[in-house]
């Protein structure tokens, strides 16, 4: 696309200083919503654009906001920046390169909810991203942006940097919370959701950097212009990660519902030597496989599901024919197994079981009866672990066995008569 709603440091040099965004607009909205508008129109404004949440589950925000209660104080805005899926780089690029943009969209949910005091949380090796961000928030803090009775109202709030120590899990929104208390960084059980008893027990939103990097521009031109990018139920633009074996790799942004095949062959410049696509990841590691059949499917959430995979975070890991299935399987594996935070057992044991089998199909040593047991394993993972991260195991064992079953086979030994 000519022109970035979210990564609009490639049209707008410099934009990541805080005269330039000003220059450009920048908090525009945030004093329009201060000045102008009552907490819930900017929540009915950001309902009807839309906009679902960036992360990976696709939930609309504005109605996430809306169940926060109107009468429990202290309430918090977390911002969930603890980018780890294998694949994943875009808010980095949105923090390190559009830093006030995701500030202004903090302000304006914590104003929307009424919350005080909104927690970045980042994830530990974010050090660099990190000092870019403070520095924009001591500039927003120092224009009077950020601190006490904003553009002389009396609305007051805060912003705070958190950085965990660096797991995967803590990107699942109440691990996030726990490691944000001090505490180990595992999931809690749901009920009560965090939008009731959140951080400190007290209601919370948590959303994603690219999503929060949506709202001012929302705020600012209204829901309808915003309706005017993607589809009707996936509206708005996205930034698609791409990444493995394509000849341009990168960030880009483009409308929700644009086919796949325009991302990895136009902008992407296709498969490097030109070699056949074999599969997409179109969710980093969690996703199942996609065959190369799903070219010309659009990315938006509905489609994307429907052709039986998820749209999740849109980062794009691109096999080729020269990619070993089960090479690239037992990596993913190995990952969740090392990211399994152990509080459960399916997940605990299941993770180390796939890997261990995984290791061994590879060496040469599995048989063919061990593509069943593969499955077995699988089937008393899925919806019987304690948080998705168990399930987002076995998506790449079960789709590649589903995709690329004669792989298995010739891998242990059933080809070989
Ligand atoms: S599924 Fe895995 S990551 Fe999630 S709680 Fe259980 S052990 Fe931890």
């Amino acid at each position: 696309m000519d022109s970035h709603v979210i990564l609009r440091h490639r049209d707008i040099p410099n934009i990541k200083q805080i005269e330039v965004y000003r220059q450009q607009g920048g908090y525009e909205a945030f004093h329009k919503a201060v000045t102008e508008m009552k907490p819930d129109q900017v929540i009915d404004v950001v309902k009807a654009s839309g906009l679902r949440g960036r992360g990976g589950a696709g939930f609309p925000a504005g109605l996430k906001w809306s169940f926060i209660p109107k009468d429990i104080f202290p309430k918090y805005v977390v911002v969930n920046g603890d980018e780890s899926e294998p694949g994943t780089f875009k808010d980095r690029e949105i923090i390190e390169q559009n830093p006030h943009q995701f500030i202004e969209g903090v302000l304006l949910t914590c104003y929307a909810v009424q919350a005080a005091t909104g927690y970045i949380y980042m994830r530990g090796e974010f050090k660099q991203p990190a000092q870019v961000l403070q520095k924009a928030v001591d500039e927003a803090r120092r224009a009077g942006l950020i601190g006490k009775n904003v553009f002389g109202s009396e609305y007051s709030v805060e912003i705070h940097l958190h950085l965990g120590a660096g797991a995967y899990i803590c990107g699942e929104e109440t691990a996030l919370l726990n490691s944000l208390e001090g505490f180990l960084g595992q999931p809690r059980n749901r009920p009560p959701f965090p939008a009731v008893q959140g951080l400190y027990a007290k209601p919370t939103v948590i959303n994603n950097v690219e999503t929060l990097a949506n709202v001012p521009p929302i705020i600012k031109n209204g829901a309808e212009w915003y309706r005017k990018f993607g589809t009707e139920k996936s509206p708005g633009t996205k930034v698609f990660c791409l990444s493995g074996r394509v000849k341009r790799p990168g960030n880009y942004e483009l409308p929700l519902g644009v086919p796949f095949k325009h991302l990895i062959y136009e902008l992407g410049g296709g498969i490097i030597d030109d070699r056949p696509l074999k599969a997409i990841l179109p969710a980093g590691a969690s996703a199942p496989l996609l065959p190369a059949s799903v070219i010309d499917t659009p990315m938006d959430y509905e489609a994307v599901q429907a052709a039986g995979s998820m749209l999740g975070s849109a980062s794009l890991i691109i096999l080729d024919d020269t990619v070993d299935t089960l090479w690239a399987v037992e990596k993913m594996v190995k990952f969740f197994r090392h990211e399994s935070c152990g509080k459960c057992t399916p997940c605990r044991e299941g993770t180390y079981w796939l890997a261990r089998e995984m290791a061994r199909i590879r060496r040469g040593e599995g048989k063919p009866q061990d593509i069943d047991l593969l499955l077995d394993i699988t089937k008393n993972m899925s919806g019987k672990c304690f948080c998705l991260l168990g399930d987002f195991s076995t998506s790449s064992v079960t789709s590649s066995i589903k995709l690329f079953r004669d792989d298995y086979v010739k891998a242990t030994g059933g080809g070989r008569g």
